[in-house]
């Protein structure tokens, strides 16, 4: 019997930082045997934000793929691959984007925030929005049950949805009043995907916060990350150095001080497994009895135990780069059988199904 299929993945825009891990990668990692899982390295959509910088987004493709890897991500049973070197993906993108009106596409509020947070002001280009129709198409290329994703990528899903429900009641007969989950039954091509998040569902980054006073979500891009290829040295300089709470002071005034929006907290909550140590440490913090030195000295240990074997792992990656491009060579070969099988159903239901076609992915 088939494994239920799963596609998740990352924008090859750095490496993996802890937000990956907690958001996604984790249930990644646990659901590998239960799920026939493929993951994207969605490099066309690194170039939507860095189109100057095509030497970072090629070495950013090796980085995550190493960090999938380093991870516990396995090869001989997961599927990672390249999003430029899967046509039938571009191909579904331009099918798509016929079905989702531009204004739809502009209200997605996941690209209104990267509007903001990455200082894009308007002059972005087309193909920076175009990347949420893409998107789609990566997805629905694999016509999986499950896509594990972090909270910012819940707009991005429904737009998935929206893109699966039309398709399927203009191609393939379904009735618009039909129930998401019996779309298949009722002859539809394209599954309507529930996302899966993760324990964490959006982590915030070390700081500093925005410009409205709430702290960012840890990105890549935005320079609060902390990464999973950082050295023992570096995580301790960036926990040093995080952005904590000035209001911590004014403890004695009850309502002045809201601990749970320091991050300091939020990180220990996260990733912290002694809980009566977060308990005892928090009532301390609050009444002014600890300072923040001694609650990031143990937020340094937790994180860089956590970190170490990934480290190790990451390390005997780094020193074999061709395991790494072999891993992604077989991964596409594998995540191109299952595309072109969409794209001719897709075709075959728009009644544009000329000719067979084959592809072939060499060395
Ligand atoms: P960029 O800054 O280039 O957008 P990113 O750090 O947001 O990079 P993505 O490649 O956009 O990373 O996201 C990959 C996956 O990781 C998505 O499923 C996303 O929801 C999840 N993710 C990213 N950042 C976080 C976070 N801080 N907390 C939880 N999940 C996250
Ligand atoms: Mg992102």
């Amino acid at each position: 019997m088939s494994k239920p299929r799963i596609l998740t993945g990352d924008t090859p825009t750095g490496k993996l930082h802890l937000g990956h891990y907690v958001g996604s990668v984790e249930n990644r990692v646990a659901m590998q045997d239960a799920y026939d899982c493929y993951f994207i390295i969605a490099n066309k959509h690194a170039f939507t934000t860095r189109a100057d910088k095509p030497g970072e987004i090629r070495q950013s493709v090796i980085d995550i793929a190493t960090d999938y890897l380093a991870c516990g991500i396995d090869p001989a049973k997961s599927t990672m691959f390249i999003q430029s070197e899967v046509p039938a993906i571009d191909e579904l993108t331009f099918f798509f984007a016929i079905l989702i009106p531009f204004n739809r596409v502009m209200r997605n509020p996941t690209l209104t925030q990267e509007i903001k947070d990455k200082d894009l002001g308007d002059k972005y280009p087309f193909g920076f929005p175009m990347y949420a129709v893409g998107q789609c198409a990566d997805i629905l290329a694999f016509r999986p049950e499950l896509v594990p994703v972090g909270e910012d990528q819940i707009p991005h899903l429904e737009l998935t949805r929206e893109v699966a429900r039309k398709f399927n009641q203009l191609y393939c007969g379904v009735n618009s009043k039909t129930d998401d989950k019996d779309n298949i039954k009722a002859g539809g091509l394209f599954p309507i995907i529930a996302p899966k998040l993760g324990r964490i569902k959006r982590l915030v980054g070390i700081g500093p916060p925005g410009a409205d006073g709430n702290l960012l979500k840890m990105s890549k891009s935005l320079n609060n990350a902390i990464f999973l290829s950082d050295t023992a040295a570096e995580v301790e300089k960036k926990i040093k150095g995080m952005y904590t709470d000035p209001n911590r002071l004014r403890v004695t005034d009850p309502g002045e001080t809201d601990p749970a929006k320091n991050p300091l907290w939020a990180f220990h909550e996260t990733f912290n497994t002694d809980t009566a140590w977060i308990d005892d440490h928090r009532e301390q913090y609050k009444n002014g009895k600890v300072g923040d030195v001694v609650i990031k000295r143990k937020l340094m240990d937790v994180i860089n135990e956590l970190i170490e074997p990934i480290r190790t792992k990451r390390k005997h990656f780094e020193d074999r780069p061709d395991d790494v491009i072999d891993a992604l060579r077989v991964g596409t070969k594998k995540a191109n059988v299952i595309a072109e099988e969409t794209l001719a159903l897709t075709k075959k239901a728009m009644k544009q199904d000329y000719f067979s076609r084959e592809l072939k992915i060499e060395r």
